[in-house]
């Protein structure tokens, strides 16, 4: 016995003398097998499928087997089960709804139909990465529920594109759980997501994550640019249910521009730098495009990350339109829009950020940081739980300059739970830490306190 507790003294002794700690390499292979699995082919056959079902709307009818949102979300369904039965029964695939009315654009009692899968993670099934399309779609009026409405683009490129990473993903195993959820009531005033938030909250999904894809396949802008190597990523600044008190110390201590959303979205853009050939994230710092709404808003309203993914460019003749002719321009959202590797590329990205996320251990809970008035920088945080120990190898410390919108320095610390780094400013950098797994998957990086928390209700930061 006694020769054991000599080890630990030994071990000790090597980490202080060496010069860094070396980090896990990231399992590169796994990706690339991700990424190369998804397939355009199929992505068009989803879509050509809800095409077919003539108008999405969420108000048209739910009784016939053809044509319809009834059909069309019943399919769904079944899809997600025919992937489950794919992987010996992998995905939990529920119906998850409510009733909606008395709204503009629901005057009457309507049930509003959400589709969800859950691809349940072994070591903390309680925490989530969700990759969200919708059902819905819409033409000219708004209220127009019988009119062929293809939304071709908008949005069964999302949707196909939840279906596809279901199947892609479902092959593996992940540490904590993965959703894919098809939702609905989008373009009647995001209805579904709100649904859906509303029930994770209720009950307690610690949510890393809401990737909301919502246009995923145009690369014809309505200026006639053609770009297939760009995709945007529309990520909120300080949370909506900030406190006041929340506020006035992030005033003091920073945040602004490190809500957990905003480094969900670096994720994303890193995710892209590393793995995915001709792409980069463009990334924005707006919850959405200029007065316009996505279904990421409803999760971000109660405090959980989400971020927009989409197209760079998009083409309004092609939006929202009905299918006509006028001087010469076809208006409409047919199939013929869709670029379809685009769309697999676009997959492909969500896919990766959500395998790696669930790869990962939690992001760090509790992180706090001090320095003031001393010429290093202290971050600590809370070590990780029974759960993730096992899947845990250490801890990432990152900064940058202020004024810089990636992370740019960084330092693995190994499985410790606070950290100093000498002779760095605490005044002259953004810093923030995230935990690694034995396999080389990174959480997102976490911001000290409440402002860059990624669990509300997990933060204590001094
Ligand atoms: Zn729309």
């Amino acid at each position: 016995m006694r020769r054991f507790a000599l080890v630990p003294t030994i071990l000790l002794s090597l980490t202080a003398a060496a010069p860094a700690l070396s980090m896990p390499h990231t399992d590169a292979a796994l990706l690339e097998q991700i990424r190369q699995d998804v397939s355009a082919e199929r992505i068009e056959q989803d879509i050509r499928t809800l095409v077919g079902f003539g108008t999405r709307h969420t108000l048209s009818e739910t009784e016939s087997d053809t044509r319809g949102i009834g059909a069309a979300r019943r399919w769904v369904y079944e899809e997600f089960k025919r992937i489950s039965d794919a992987c010996d029964g992998c995905l939990e695939v529920y119906y998850q709804s409510g009733f909606v009315e008395g709204e503009k654009r629901i005057p009457e009692r309507t049930e509003v139909v959400n589709v969800i899968a859950v691809q349940r993670g072994a070591v903390d099934p309680g925490r989530y990465v969700i990759m969200s399309g919708d059902i819905d779609s819409r033409v000219s009026d708004v209220m127009d529920y019988t009119s062929d409405s293809p939304g071709a683009n908008d949005n069964a490129s999302g949707l196909a594109g939840a279906l596809e990473a279901a199947r892609v993903l479902s092959k593996h195993k992940f540490a904590g759980s993965v959703v894919y959820a098809g939702l609905s009531g989008e373009e009647q005033g995001l209805f579904g997501g709100k649904i859906m938030a509303a029930a994770a909250q209720k009950d307690g999904w610690r949510i890393t994550g809401v990737l909301n894809n919502d246009m995923i396949g145009n690369i014809e802008g309505i200026n006639g640019v053609i770009n297939n190597t760009t995709a945007r990523v529309f990520m909120e600044g300080t949370r909506m249910n900030e406190s006041a008190d929340e506020a006035r110390m992030r005033r003091f201590t920073g945040g602004e521009v490190d809500s957990p959303s905003r480094n969900l979205g670096r994720y994303v853009h890193k995710i892209a730098d590393n793995h995915i050939p001709n792409l980069d994230v463009m990334m924005i710092y707006r919850l959405d495009r200029f007065g316009r709404g996505g279904h990421h808003r409803p999760f971000n309203d109660l405090g959980y990350p989400g971020v927009r993914i989409m197209e760079t460019n998009e083409n309004y003749n092609r939006q929202h339109q009905d299918l006509r002719t006028e001087n010469g321009i076809r208006y409409g959202d047919v199939i013929e829009g869709v670029n379809l590797d685009y769309a697999a590329k676009l997959t492909s990205l969500n896919a990766l950020t959500m395998a790696a996320l669930s790869k990962a251990p939690a992001p760090p809970t509790k992180v706090s940081i001090e320095g003031a008035v001393s010429p290093n920088t202290t971050l600590k945080w809370q070590a990780a739980d029974k759960r993730e120990k096992n899947l845990l190898a250490g801890y990432k410390i990152y900064w940058r300059l202020t004024d810089e919108s990636t992370w740019t320095h960084s330092r693995y610390v190994g499985n410790v739970d606070e950290y100093t780094l000498e002779n760095i400013v605490i005044d002259n950098y953004f810093f923030g830490v995230a935990s690694v797994s034995k396999d080389g998957f990174e959480s997102p990086v976490v911001f000290p306190g409440p402002a860059g928390s990624f669990y509300p209700g997990e933060s204590a930061a001094k």
